[in-house]
């Protein structure tokens, strides 16, 4: 069935009037308006080499590729080298879309086909969150590589089901690449289409990059589950972290959209309680029982899915703490320099977690929330950052407070934001 539906898919997109314009070129999007509705928008797309094939500095969509992870496929797991394991996921590596215009008399580009515009956006979006990473949050451009896109692959993760997935956008690890999936249940707006899901998932590919080395398979998180026995507590908070650094990051990305700041990053896609869960203009707070959890569960088999609630606390405690759009963009470049950082006064969530590999205990919470801190340098943001960590995720404060770079020891927790839970 999917895989009618991909060669369907890319039936449409052959027949091309192969535009050759220079770059920047000038083509329509679907982007977010002021008004929340998805309007067919001007836009300038500044890293495309070949607007057929969607290629450029940024991304290189693929069409009809198939992705299997399976804990029984013989040949990934006679993989020895990562490299290895990769090519063996990937069974079928796709091919180069082609994308099909109409020029107007301004020589702007229309996309001509519905599969068009979901490319075109799709690549707009990505541009988007590598030109917020370099420019705001200070990555360098050789950091931010060109990524592979699959578009409409068939993805199937068989320890789960045969059925090949839909209805998301992945960041994957094991391939390095990006994974825009067709769509089944969400009616509203196609997730690729939503900017802010988007800049998630290349959060999580800069997360990847800087606290993981780019690895396809991360050795904390292998190190971690293989340790943890019942208990995964380390991997808990590093995967709470991933989460809520990228509904981060989404955010304060939004702040340059047309539409404004957005602190709902699946809205406009997805309705409902698990939208509404992840709003981070909502209050939330750490309750005794998620952080018992989250000292105490076993990531694989209980933990998973708690890491988003811990992810949108730690977020909107970031949120938070800002009083101005400097505050938000320094706070955004503070958080993504403790990704990784080898100075031993300050080291990134890189290095403690490498430190930690056969140490669950050593990587906690407080811990990672002290590497943020100690990256911010700005005395009456850190001091903001310090209480909004202690009231919302309700972590001790002498945990946070002590060394030349930690919180200031006059920091307090705010009185009627959330019950305190600690003695
Ligand atoms: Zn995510």
């Amino acid at each position: 069935m999917v895989r009618k539906l991909t060669a369907a898919a890319l039936a449409t997109l052959v027949v091309s009037c192969a535009p050759e314009p220079q770059k920047p070129v000038k083509v329509r999007a679907l982007v977010l308006s002021g008004n929340s509705e998805y309007v067919p928008t001007e836009v300038e797309l500044q890293t495309i080499t070949d607007i057929v094939a969607l290629e450029g500095q940024v991304a290189k969509m693929r069409g009809g590729a198939r992705v299997v992870l399976d804990s029984n496929d013989p040949e990934a797991n006679a993989a020895k080298t990562e490299e290895a394991f990769l090519r063996a996921l990937l069974k079928e590596e796709g091919r180069p879309v082609t994308a099909h215009y109409i020029t107007d008399d301004q020589g702007v580009l229309w996309p001509a086909d519905f599969h068009t515009w979901n490319l075109v956006t799709t690549y707009y979006n990505l541009e988007r969150a590598w030109d917020y990473f370099n420019k705001v949050v200070d990555v360098k451009q050789a950091e931010l590589p060109q990524m592979t896109a699959y578009y409409f692959p068939e993805f199937i993760i068989a320890d789960t089901s045969d059925e090949p997935m839909r209805d998301n956008a992945i960041f994957f690890a094991p391939t390095q690449s990006f994974m825009v999936l067709p769509f089944e249940t969400i009616t509203k707006a196609p997730l690729a289409i939503n900017a802010s899901v988007l800049t998630h998932e290349y959060a999580h590919m800069v997360f990847n990059r800087r606290v993981y080395n780019g690895r396809s398979l991360p050795e904390p998180i292998s190190a971690w589950s293989l340790s943890g026995g019942t208990y995964t507590p380390a991997l808990n908070v590093i995967k709470s972290l991933d989460e809520g650094l990228a509904d981060y990051h989404a955010y304060v990305a939004s702040c340059r959209s047309t539409f404004g700041c957005n602190k709902r990053v699946l809205y406009t896609s997805i309705d409902g309680q698990s939208e509404s869960d992840r709003d981070l203009s909502k209050t939330t707070c750490m309750s005794r029982e998620l952080r018992e959890l989250l000292e105490t569960a076993n990531y694989n088999s209980v933990f998973s899915g708690r890491e988003y609630q811990v992810g949108t606390i730690l977020a909107s405690a970031l949120v938070n703490a800002e009083q101005s759009a400097a505050d938000r963009e320094t706070l955004a470049r503070a958080v993504t320099a403790a990704y990784s950082d080898t100075t031993t006064t300050k080291p990134g969530f890189n290095q403690l977690a490498h430190a930690a590999l056969n140490d669950q205990r050593a990587f906690t919470l407080a811990v990672a929330a002290k590497a943020i801190i100690r990256h911010i340098s700005e005395f009456n943001l850190k001091q903001r950052v310090c209480s909004q960590f202690a009231t919302r995720l309700q972590i001790p404060i002498e945990d946070l407070v002590g060394g030349v770079d930690d919180c200031p020891d006059s920091t307090t927790t705010i009185v009627g934001v959330c019950e305190s839970i600690n003695p």
